[in-house]
């Protein structure tokens, strides 16, 4: 009988969460099956998953949340080595995409076990590449407001409390433009590989991985009005269908602005810019990935409690195009 593979596994042993000390006991108790390497930043992980796959490594696993992941991803970028999810970040929106069980590593271990390969999309802001979505200017700012320490006390509470600052500020004014000519203006941007965003909230709604095209969420209006209107959006089935925003697909998109707006990918802040550039990197993704997504019967739950009352809200002085 030959023995069960063992795969080479990126984690980061820092995570402080309960998850985090959940995912290092199911590591130490299936040692056999990982070569363990932990790293203490992105960049490390990126350089360790670069080195796999040069060497020709067919999988390398990376376990941990969607930074994890996503700094391994940016090492595996251009190759062919396929990468296993084991999820153990808070939101795991990727995992979450691709139907990878999301709340049982032994079960991510069987997909990774079974050797199913999907082959999806990758796409890129300014080269550096990303899995499900990338923003730029609101949600980004969000995240760049937002102190590690005040994560640590309050836990999701400290996003809202850094978003109500954010929402009191002057927003950017940004130049959308895509590669067949499309040309907007706003003051933020979110881009979509996959349909989820932060957690089981499906955003972009027409979003597939397999389209070699980004969905396009531009939103033209800031502060409290982009409150209200992104709540009337989503009462109504979809942010896109607030009365200012604008979604489009593309196979590229440059956002460009005066001053410097911050941008995030899969979660995780790349930087300040004057200009960004969105498009497909030269390859494809291999995920291990079970064939069907499963079903996400809270998403459906939470799309009903949304939908109420039936029939929408009043829309009566709300202006709609
Ligand atoms: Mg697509």
């Amino acid at each position: 009988m030959s023995l069960p593979r063992r795969y080479p596994l990126i984690f980061n042993p820092s995570a402080r969460s309960q998850k985090g000390a959940r995912t290092r006991h199911f590591l130490m108790q299936h040692a056999h099956r990982f070569a363990l390497y932990a790293t203490n930043s992105g960049g490390e992980a990126t350089e360790l998953a670069k080195k796999f796959a040069d060497d020709g490594e067919p999988v390398v696993i990376a376990a941990g949340g969607d930074g994890t992941l996503n700094a391994v991803v940016s090492g595996l970028a251009g190759s062919s080595t396929a990468i296993g999810v084991m999820p153990a970040g808070t939101m795991n929106v990727f995992a979450r995409e691709l139907g990878i069980p999301s709340n049982s590593l032994d079960k991510a271990l069987e997909v990774i076990d079974r050797g199913l390969i999907r082959e999806i999309d990758l796409f890129s802001a300014n080269d550096a590449p990303f899995v499900q979505m990338a923003g730029v200017g609101f949600d980004a700012m969000v995240i760049e407001e937002t102190q590690w320490e005040m994560k640590k006390l309050l836990g999701p509470l400290a996003y809202l409390l850094a978003a109500v600052k954010v929402l009191g500020k002057k927003p950017p004014i940004m130049d959308i433009v895509s590669c067949d000519g499309r040309r907007e203006q706003g003051v933020a941007v979110l881009c979509g590989n996959g349909s989820l965003y932060g957690g089981q909230f499906k955003l972009f709604r027409k979003a597939s991985n397999l389209d070699s095209k980004l969905d396009v969420i531009v939103f033209k209006e800031s502060g409290y009005r982009f409150v209200l209107d992104t709540l009337h959006g989503i009462a109504q089935g979809g942010i896109d269908l607030a009365a200012t925003t604008v979604y489009f697909q593309s196979e590229a998109v440059t956002v460009t602005s005066a001053t410097t707006v911050p941008v995030e990918i899969d979660g995780e802040l790349l930087g300040r810019f004057n200009e960004i550039r969105f498009r497909e990197t030269a390859t494809r993704l291999r995920v291990l990935a079970p064939e069907h997504p499963c079903g996400t019967p809270l998403m459906d739950t939470v799309k009903s409690v949304l939908q109420w009352p039936p029939g929408g809200y009043e829309t009566a002085g709300i202006e709609t195009r």
